[in-house]
């Protein structure tokens, strides 16, 4: 029997996966489609995560698709509105009957015989495999693993009594009304627990290593509020989208550029929201420079207000070991606990697990060099979607799919069946995800690299993307256009085994 085939073939149903699709639809409306998705619900990031509080880190302007603004009330929102807005315009755009659930991919062969990849997925609910064919292989499967988060190995963890939780596992009846909890970590996971947690919880802690920098900023945008009420929607969003993306733009490249200024008003702001005397300098002080990692957004300041209110608070120190009833630190305090929340973080894991084949030969990721932050050297017909880690994944989401969809097109025109992007000459090599973060680091040699300049290099410069991605050329000397063999060409169709 011959497998399925399709033009495109996309990996994942969250966020990027359908906005990807609905591009694709919009843009080439020739092209045929499948989606895979190893789960059985849309929404990927914001189905799984389902901690109290869950939220957007990253204002809901720019984290919403460019062809579907978002009308929430607030800048920041929760993940349950997030994930229905991901359903919604899947169903909007009827994208339901494009998706595969329950199918994982687990390795995509290409050959260049025949210019297509065969495509191997595996059923997650009844373990049988099946094979498709896809001319064009689009990876939209975010950048962690899904089974299990990041939990360091706590010396005696094992003899706690008490219950021990990762965020990404939370317990649908975890009962922690009354009981002191531990949150160990100082990212956005942890910043956005803790203040969720103090309306039940008798008392939360968050334990941190080293401290993080917060911004706290209003949960709605007044800006965007006032344009909307004076505006027609298609004329107020784009403003405002583009108001956002200029903002973290600026704020990123002035991070980078005077790191000092920015340390110095991120401290001044935080010491005017916590109480009087507060040691601001061992608790929201980190030795790192802002956007050496992810910078935290607090909404309205909400974690400063739980400090403020004294049923949270923040200890900055070692676990030397955990014990019966809580953790003993290295400066010999005890911490009492009830539950000990893991906010330690995620496990990196590049296109969603599945392996990759050329002509044969196995590519190993973490050698390949990523084209304008979106496909990968050596690898044909194929892009990937890694959002920013400065601003709003999806700014960089949807140039991708834009990108994807102009390329398919040119292909089309210049009757080219292939195309395979080239590494640089230069053998300099920089970390894809350029942040210095605990779980990029201990990922870094398995995933892509980037270049030392474009069209090799990652700027995460939203407007520099749009001029390089919406704009630039399509050809140039970091790619290398083909025609399939005269024989597939003459076909139409090529036969697989
Ligand atoms: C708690 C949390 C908060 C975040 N907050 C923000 C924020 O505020 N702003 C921001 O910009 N970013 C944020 N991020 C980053 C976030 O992941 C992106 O916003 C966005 O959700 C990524 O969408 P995605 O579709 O690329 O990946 P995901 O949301 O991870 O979805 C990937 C999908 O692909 C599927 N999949 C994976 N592998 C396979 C496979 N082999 N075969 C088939 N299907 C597969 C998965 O099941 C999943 O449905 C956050 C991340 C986390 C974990």
């Amino acid at each position: 029997m011959r497998p399925d085939h399709v033009d495109v073939l996309i990996v994942g149903a969250g966020l990027s996966g359908i906005g990807a699709a609905c591009h694709l639809q919009r843009r080439c409306p020739g092209k045929t489609f499948t989606i895979l998705e190893a789960r059985n619900e849309i929404g990927g990031t914001w189905d799984l995560f389902r901690y109290p509080g869950v939220r957007s880190d990253s204002d809901m302007f720019t984290l919403s698709y460019s062809f579907r603004p978002w009308t929430g009330a607030k800048a920041i929102a929760d993940g349950d509105s997030i994930c229905r807005y991901i359903r919604e315009t899947a169903r909007e755009n009827g994208m339901e009957e494009h998706i595969r659930f329950q199918h994982r991919v687990v390795r995509a062969e290409w050959s260049s015989e025949n210019a297509r990849w065969t495509v191997e997925a595996r059923r997650t609910d009844t373990g049988k495999s099946l094979v498709l064919t896809c001319s064009f292989l689009f990876g939209c499967s975010g950048y962690y693993r899904y089974d299990e988060g990041y939990t360091p190995q706590f010396p005696g963890i094992d003899r706690f009594t008490g219950q021990v939780v990762h965020p990404q596992q939370w317990p649908d009846d975890l009962a922690y009304a009354g009981k002191r909890v531990v949150v160990i970590g100082s990212g956005a996971t942890a910043a956005t627990l803790v203040p969720a947690m103090i309306d039940k919880a008798a008392h939360v802690t968050m334990l941190q290593r080293t401290p993080s920098y917060m911004l706290s900023l209003p949960a709605t945008d007044v800006v965007a509020d006032a344009l909307r009420h004076r505006l027609p929607p298609k004329v107020a969003y784009p403003i405002i989208r583009w108001k956002n993306a200029l903002l973290a733009t600026l704020t990123f490249q002035l991070s980078r550029r005077a790191p000092g200024m920015i340390k110095t008003l991120l401290r001044k702001g935080a010491a005017m929201q916590l109480p009087k005397g507060y040691d601001v300098g061992t608790h929201f002080t980190p030795q790192y420079n802002p956007w050496d990692q992810r910078l935290c957004l607090l909404p309205d300041g909400d974690l400063f207000k739980a400090i403020r209110s004294g049923r949270a608070s923040v200890v900055t120190d070692h676990i030397e070991t955990f014990t019966e009833h809580g953790i003993r630190l290295a400066s010999g305090t005890e911490l009492e606990a009830d539950i000990v929340i893991t906010a330690t973080g995620l496990n990196l894991l590049a296109i969603g697990g599945m392996t990759l084949s050329v002509d044969g030969a196995d590519i190993d990721l973490g050698a390949t060099v990523a084209y304008k932050g979106l496909m990968l050297s050596g690898v044909p017909n194929f892009a990937l979607t890694i959002g920013y880690t400065h601003a709003s994944w999806t700014l960089k989401g949807d140039l991708v799919s834009e990108y994807v969809c102009r390329l398919l097109n040119h292909m089309d025109q210049r009757g080219y069946q292939v195309c395979t992007p080239l590494a640089p000459a230069s053998p300099q090599r920089k970390p894809l995800i350029d942040l210095q973060a605990g779980y990029v680091l201990r990922s870094v040699a398995l995933l892509p690299k980037q270049g030392p300049a474009a069209p090799w290099r990652q700027y995460q410069n939203y407007p520099r993307d749009v001029v390089l991605l919406r704009h630039g050329p399509l050809e140039d000397e970091g790619v290398r256009f083909t025609r399939a063999p005269a024989a597939v060409r003459a076909a139409g169709t090529v036969e697989v085994a």
